[in-house]
């Protein structure tokens, strides 16, 4: 059946990474006979300028009627002064609460040959290969009350069962199909939240007695991150802990070009990005990396379309072109054969073309 994919390009380096992936998808198609029917909506600020606000209505009509998101990156400085309700950031935030999007997935990977670039030893980040589940419409950032005035502030953090179970669910699912293992994340010692966290967390485990699990306090986890990063597997864990960790953990593979995303709602809709921004400085020049983006696209395919043999095609692709020596020029220091966005998005396709 024909898969229908809205793509938001946006700001920046969004067109050339997004255009990017769209080939490699159509490359997964003819290899596997599906069919992908592509929409263009107009997000961030590019939305702002042809459509007067960062999310146009239209945009979400287009959504609404496609099976999933490919999202390139919103932002730059032409819109870095406007007030908030006109800044392209917004148009993400609104996306993700109008979908519903409760799950967020950011795998980490150390690729074996850009070890070089990594500001670990390359010893401790090799063999990094893991999974972040960060909840991402709760806690603290969206509980109420949230105010201050001169002397006083407040937020909240509030976390429900449902949306706890909803996100520890998904983790322990994930890793079935990975290494087995859980890691979540909280801070039990002081939260209250984390105390419910932590009972849930064992009630679902019970349920999956082929995964181990573990506790771990977040500050624990900071340090384990950059220590000992391949020993974790899956790691589940709050908001606001997992937008700390997640970032902390992306530098582990030295280029934010590499990493994929993935925001789920719970009926398996997805939008899907790279980790990275618009990246103006580079924009129109055709030497983005356009791996992360084409990464985020497998993601797409194994978790809102169920198809994993194809995700696995376009990993395996992109690992042995990265083997074999090829790079974008944000490596050039270390790089064997630096390739520009098309030349690099050419050489995964064939690389998948060659196993047909
Ligand atoms: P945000 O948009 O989230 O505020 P930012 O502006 O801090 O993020 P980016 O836009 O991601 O960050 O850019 C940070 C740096 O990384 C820039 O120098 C940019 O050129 C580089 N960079 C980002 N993405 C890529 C990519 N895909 N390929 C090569 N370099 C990239
Ligand atoms: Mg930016």
């Amino acid at each position: 059946m024909k898969k229908r994919v809205a793509v938001l390009q946006g700001d920046g380096i969004g067109k050339e990474v997004t255009d990017a992936s769209i080939a490699v998808l159509e490359a997964i198609g003819r290899r596997f006979q599906h069919e992908f029917e592509w929409k263009y909506g107009l997000l961030g600020g590019v939305a702002i300028d042809k459509a007067g606000k960062p999310l146009p209505e239209e945009t979400i009509a287009i959504c609404e009627e496609s099976d999933a998101i490919l999202l390139g990156a919103v932002g730059g400085p032409a819109w870095d002064n406007n007030p908030s309700h006109l800044r392209p950031e917004r148009g993400l935030l609104q996306i993700r609460k109008h979908f519903e999007l409760s799950v967020n997935l950011r795998p980490v990977q150390a690729f074996k040959s850009l070890l070089a670039v990594s500001p670990l030893k390359e010893d401790v980040a090799a063999g990094v290969d893991m999974m972040i589940v960060r909840e991402l419409t709760g806690g603290l950032y969206f509980g109420e009350p949230s105010h201050h005035d001169n002397d006083k502030a407040v937020d909240t953090l509030l976390y429900s069962r449902e949306e706890i179970e909803r996100v520890v669910t998904h983790a322990f699912e994930l890793a079935k199909i990975r290494r087995n293992k859980v890691t979540s994340v909280d801070k039990a010692n002081v939260l209250e939240s984390s105390k419910l966290w932590r009972k849930i967390v064992e009630e679902i485990a019970e349920k999956y007695p082929d995964v181990e699990y573990e506790h771990m306090l977040v500050d624990a986890a900071a340090m384990k991150l950059i220590t000992y990063p391949s020993s974790f597997d899956v790691i589940v864990t709050e908001n606001m802990f997992g937008d700390i960790l997640s970032d902390e953990a992306s530098v582990i593979t030295g280029s934010l070009g590499m990493l994929p995303s993935a925001s789920l709602r719970v009926d398996g809709f997805g939008l899907y990005e790279p980790i990275h921004g618009s990246a103006p400085d580079i924009a129109g020049k055709n030497i983005a990396n356009p791996i992360g983006t084409i990464l985020s696209s497998a993601m797409m395919l194994r978790s809102s379309f169920g198809m994993l043999e194809e995700a696995n095609a376009i990993e395996e692709a992109v690992k042995n072109v990265l083997d074999a020596g090829y790079c974008t020029s944000e490596f050039k220091e270390i790089g064997r054969n630096i390739l520009s966005t098309t030349e690099m998005t050419e050489k995964i396709i064939s690389e998948i073309e060659s196993k047909t």
